[in-house]
């Protein structure tokens, strides 16, 4: 972000508008709005204008620009055709350090007037840096259709309210659950309605009601892979209702960008090097803000009850009592065969799909490799990226065949997402030559060919033509002369 938003109270403030046509009027319409004091510096004026001088609304100097005005302004508006007539007013402005609007003038303005949608006392500002206004006017168009005008009336109601609705309920949390029953509930349909006594009435007795009491719950929500447009709609409903959010480090910061601001948000990751939270010290910090009567969302990558540990926390959550629901994500399987277009079944390729991870010393002497290896089914291998040539070694043991293509993807619906692919043979090689890093999810199986064809999303795979890199003999170790072809190639 290179603008810093705020609003300004001119409220009686004296602002200089030097210009007197369209611009200017439209301008001088919306500090009037905010009733500054405002004086409008041009040798002729719009109609419009005249009027507003003619009623002593706006004061008018018709003799040309003088620096000395700036003197006694908190903001000045540069809204002339002439060029060079704008850059000295920013000029001065700048040496007086008084913001300046430039019309059309990203660069020489140190304010910039967004595109707004008025539902006084609230206010939406859009701005795009003045790098799109058109893209900003577009969403102002948006939200105009998408926001009630009776929202207005909801905020002074609110407003008028405020300081019995905070000692009814001393408690931020409970004040907070009261605050979404008065947006959400009845009080909020009868503004709509146009009913504004009857809505007054059900505000009163909402305030009235005997509190109710809190009981902490926690949600397991999954964050999906990345792309917040993957969430769920019931996850995004956790994330609005949230008082606290303990979140892994592999949910993405769009999707924490989607919760409720005031939230309180608590990295839990587990990586190495990283802070690091173990899973009883999850379990404890669950425990603590449930029983202080929170809401609180545990947020995974993916989904919670794909090796997530999602289980382990609800067997945990029901020996003490604490009431959870779960909410499922869109696992890294399902999402980057999507978004690497490779299908993880296929009338033609794979009848069946295992989701498996061979992270570990012990799941890989529990695995049943001879199952694993069998044709025409797609593996899905989570945390692997460290383990290919083991999982290769084993694969190719149990009679998996050299030549099975695979799917590599890394990032998986994130921007960055990047798509590697070959065959199990040159497997562990290719994703060393693109150094590819966690997150990282493996497909294996006769439908990851599929991964060039279908492709739809980012950068093309990284593909290998059959002369780029030489199937290595995987019974003895890849010759370092045919990774340097393949890193010259
Ligand atoms: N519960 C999660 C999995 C957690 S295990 C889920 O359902 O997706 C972590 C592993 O998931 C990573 O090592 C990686 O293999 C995979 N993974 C998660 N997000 C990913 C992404 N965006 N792209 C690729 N792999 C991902």
């Amino acid at each position: 972000m290179k603008l810093y938003p705020l609003f300004a109270d001119l409220s009686r403030r004296a602002v200089l508008v030097v210009g007197g046509g369209a611009v200017a009027e439209r301008k001088i319409a919306a500090l009037l709005g905010a009733q500054a004091q405002v004086t409008v510096n041009a040798p002729t004026l719009t109609p419009q204008l005249q009027r507003w001088v003619a009623a002593g609304r706006i004061a008018h100097r018709r003799d040309a620009f003088q620096e000395s005005w700036l003197d006694r302004v908190w903001l000045v508006v540069a809204a002339t055709s002439d060029v060079e007539l704008n850059r000295v007013i920013a000029t001065f402005a700048g040496l007086r350090r008084i913001f300046v609007n430039v019309v059309d003038d990203a660069a020489l303005s140190s304010f910039h007037v967004p595109a707004v949608v008025d539902r006084a006392p609230l206010t939406i500002a859009i701005s795009s840096g003045g790098e799109a206004p058109m893209l900003a006017r577009l969403l102002r168009e948006r939200l105009e259709t998408l926001l009630d005008h009776s929202l207005g009336a909801l905020a002074t109601l609110a407003a008028r309210l405020r300081r019995r609705i905070r000692l009814r309920h001393p408690d931020l949390a409970a004040r907070r659950r009261f605050y979404e029953g008065l947006f959400a509930g009845p009080v909020a349909t009868l503004l709509r309605q146009g009913r504004p006594e009857q809505a007054r009435q059900a505000a009163e007795q909402a305030l009235a009601a005997a509190p109710a009491a809190s009981t902490g719950s926690v949600v397991l929500v999954g964050a999906g892979p990345g792309d917040p447009g993957l969430l769920t709609l019931r996850a995004l409903r956790a994330l609005n209702e949230a008082d606290v959010i303990l979140h892994d480090r592999l949910v993405s910061a769009e999707v924490l960008d989607l919760a409720r601001r005031d939230a309180e948000r608590i990295e839990v990751g587990k990586q190495a090097g990283h802070h690091h939270t173990t899973q009883d010290g999850i379990h404890a910090l669950l425990l603590q803000h449930a029983r202080a009567g929170r809401r609180v969302v545990r947020l995974k990558g993916g989904d919670p009850f794909v090796f997530g540990r999602g289980g382990e926390e609800l067997e945990f959550l029901r020996d003490h009592g604490i009431p959870y629901e779960v909410v499922p994500g869109i696992t890294a399987a399902v999402a980057c065969a999507a978004y690497a277009g490779v299908p993880l079944t296929h009338r033609d390729h794979a009848q069946s799909v295992r989701f498996v991870t061979a992270h570990c010393q012990s799941s890989r002497d529990t695995l049943d490799w001879a199952a694993l290896a069998q044709e025409r089914q797609t593996l899905a291998v989570y945390m692997g990226v460290a383990e290919l040539a083991e999982l290769r070694a084993r694969l190719i043991e149990h009679g998996r065949a050299p030549s099975t293509p695979f799917a590599l993807i890394e990032n998986g619906s994130r921007p960055e997402q990047r798509v590697i692919t070959g065959t199990l043979a040159n497997l562990a090689e290719r994703a060393a030559l693109h150094a590819v890093r966690s997150p990282a999810l493996l497909i294996l199986g006769e439908v990851a060919a599929l991964a060039v064809s279908l492709a739809w999303f980012g950068q093309p795979p990284l593909g290998a033509t059959v002369h780029e890199i030489p199937v290595p003999n995987v019974a003895r170790p890849i010759r370092t002369n045919a990774l340097a072809a393949v890193h010259r190639a």
